[in-house]
Formats: structure tokens, C-alpha cells, sequence
């Protein structure tokens, strides 16, 4: 193992940088944590939360968090915090994403950790940008060589054609999505192939909240009674379960997801079609991060963590999930 200085982590009971006493994404309530975005799996009431201007509108109007909790902090700024250089950089997820890049003032280490991302661009996100880091801390939601996305562009011809079709055949196009990220994302790509669309109450009600956030979103259309003639119907995912879903006339419906990579999907998902529009990195692209960053070692957290850390290793990282046992003798060096 190098000499070389590391920031210390503990990884028990979620990612804590200790010595600047700052949890990354964690589960239960802590006294300072970094929140990367406001997907529900990444929010809790903790004392201080430093995050995005975006992810903090949205903490706000989704969750009701407080505004003195909020250590709110640009894209690209760097602050000293306790001692560490902090700086957030756009991690291409949702709306407001970030990832954390930290230095330690007195030794120069260096971690970036990801949260949740992407490296290809999308039409409703900003593209995710890079600094090289010792410790990288990845997800690897989609850490298996099977997960290889098609072009940007065959999905959303894939999209485009699903729309077409439904409605040459007199059905209506229900695109499920979740309320915030995906739902954007489908709009505005919609928005570009002059597609009409309106949505549900709780997709038109997160639009609306990036929109005040400063996104720059077509204006979320809310449906109200029937679906007007040649439009399609943007709705989460469970949407399939409400009531009002009986009320659409010869819905035709498609999953809008990465998990669409699988064949049984469609079958999985109950929809007549699954699009793999999604919001993470795939597995080529979770191979290229480690060559762009550049760090001397690797974590792996969030789905197949042991998977692509032995795919990392097999590439010449030293790599390991955050879950451990699978390199124990580099696991040991963490207590
Ligand atoms: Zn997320």
C-alpha cells in the first residue's frame, strides 16, 4: 500500500469523512451532511445540509426542510469547511445534482465522491464535470458489462417512434417516469421533436419546482380530464396503480428506465414497452470515470458494488466496495 496521505473515511454505518465530520447521502439524521440530490433515498432531516442551490429549492418544496439547515453552495465555488477545500461540481443526474470534491488543506489528499450520475449530456440536465481526485467514491447502480446504453439518439428515436406509433393507432402514449429527473427529461425531450404532451399532478408539480429553481423546462401542462387529441400523458411509475389511470381511453404504456437493458423488463414492469432512457452511467461509462479522475483507490457503493470493483481491478485500480469482503487485506487499512 502507498504512504501517500488519504482522507480517512469510515464506512460502517454510511460514507462519514471523519475528520471533517461530514456524512455523505446518509440514510438517518446526522449533524452535517452532504445532501447530492433530492431524490428521496438521499433526504433526511439532518441539523446542517450542504447542497446545491437547486437541491436545496427542491429540499425545500418537496420536503419541507428549513432554510437554516441549508448550507447552500454554487457549482464549481470552493469553500473551506473546517478545514477542507470543498467544492461541488454538476454530476448530470436530476436537476441539481452534485458530487463533492474535498482536499485536506494541511496534506493535499484529495476525494471526489459521485452521489448518483451520469457523463453523457441530456436535454434538461447540466452536463457533469470532472476533477481528478486520490479517493474516488462511485455508484455503480449499473456496474455489470451487460448494462451498455444505446446513443442518446437511438433512445430518443426509440421514444419518438413509441409516441408516433401509439397515436397512429388511435391509443394514447402514457410515458412513465419518476416525478423528478425522469419526467423532465421525457418533457423536454418531447419539447424538442415538437410532441405534445400533458402530465400528472405530481410530474407537473416537480416541473413547476425545478422551473422556479431556474431550470430552463417547458412550462408542465396538467391533465385534467381527457388527454387532448394527439398528446401524450407524462406520469410516474406508479401511476399504473391509481385509479385514474382506468380513465385514460387505449393507453399504450412505456417504462422509461436503464433497467430496460433487461430483456424481461417489459414483463417486469407490466408496460407494452420499455425505454432505456436513464439517468445513471452505464458500465462503460462507469469504467471511463475511474480513467478521468485518476485515483489511487476506489470505493464502490449503491447496486453492483462488488462487480465493478473486481471489473476496476481487473483494469489495474485498486478497487473494493463499500461493502467489503471482497479484497480484504485492502479492506483492513479502513477501521
Ligand atoms: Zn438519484
Amino acid at each position: 500500500m502507498s504512504d501517500a496521505p488519504e482522507i480517512r473515511l469510515s464506512l460502517g454505518t454510511g460514507l462519514h469523512l471523519r475528520d471533517a465530520d461530514l456524512w455523505l447521502d446518509p440514510r438517518s439524521p446526522r449533524p452535517r451532511a452532504f445532501v447530492s440530490h433530492a431524490h428521496a433515498d438521499h433526504v433526511a432531516r439532518h441539523q446542517q445540509i450542504l447542497c446545491s442551490p437547486v437541491t436545496a429549492h427542491l429540499l425545500q418544496a418537496r420536503y419541507r426542510i428549513a432554510r437554516d439547515r441549508l448550507s447552500i453552495q454554487e457549482f464549481h465555488e470552493c469553500r473551506n469547511w473546517e478545514g477542507f477545500l470543498c467544492t461541488l461540481l454538476p454530476a448530470g443526474h436530476i436537476a441539481g445534482s452534485a458530487m463533492l470534491h474535498i482536499v485536506d488543506e494541511n496534506s493535499g489528499a484529495s476525494l471526489l465522491y459521485t452521489g448518483d450520475y451520469k457523463l453523457r449530456s441530456s436535454r434538461s440536465v447540466e452536463r457533469a464535470s470532472w476533477k481528478t481526485a486520490d479517493t474516488l467514491i462511485m455508484e455503480s447502480t449499473f456496474g455489470l458489462p451487460r448494462y451498455v446504453l444505446p446513443t442518446a439518439t437511438a433512445i430518443e428515436s426509440q421514444l419518438c417512434d413509441f409516441v408516433k406509433e401509439s397515436l397512429a393507432e388511435g391509443q394514447t402514449p402514457v410515458l412513465l417516469g419518476y416525478s423528478l429527473g425522469k419526467a423532465q427529461e421525457i418533457a423536454a425531450i418531447l419539447a424538442a421533436h415538437d410532441m405534445p404532451f400533458v402530465n400528472t399532478a405530481s410530474v407537473a408539480q416537480m416541473t413547476e419546482a425545478c422551473r422556479a429553481a431556474g431550470l430552463a423546462l417547458p412550462a408542465a401542462t396538467l391533465w385534467h380530464d381527457a388527454i387532448p387529441q394527439g398528446h401524450a400523458l407524462i406520469a410516474p411509475p406508479q401511476f399504473l396503480r391509481h385509479k385514474d389511470f382506468s380513465r385514460i381511453s387505449r393507453p399504450r404504456t412505456a417504462m422509461l428506465t436503464g433497467w430496460a437493458l433487461n430483456p424481461s423488463a417489459r414483463f417486469r414492469y407490466g408496460v407494452d414497452a420499455a425505454i432505456p432512457l436513464s439517468d445513471h452511467a452505464d458500465f462503460p461509462d462507469l469504467l471511463r470515470t475511474a480513467e478521468i479522475v485518476q485515483p489511487r483507490r476506489i470505493i464502490t457503493v449503491h447496486g453492483s458494488t462488488r462487480e465493478l470493483a473486481a471489473s476496476l481491478r481487473a483494469r489495474n485500480f485498486v478497487a473494493w466496495s463499500h461493502f467489503g469482503n471482497d479484497q480484504l487485506e485492502l479492506f483492513s487499512d479502513f477501521p
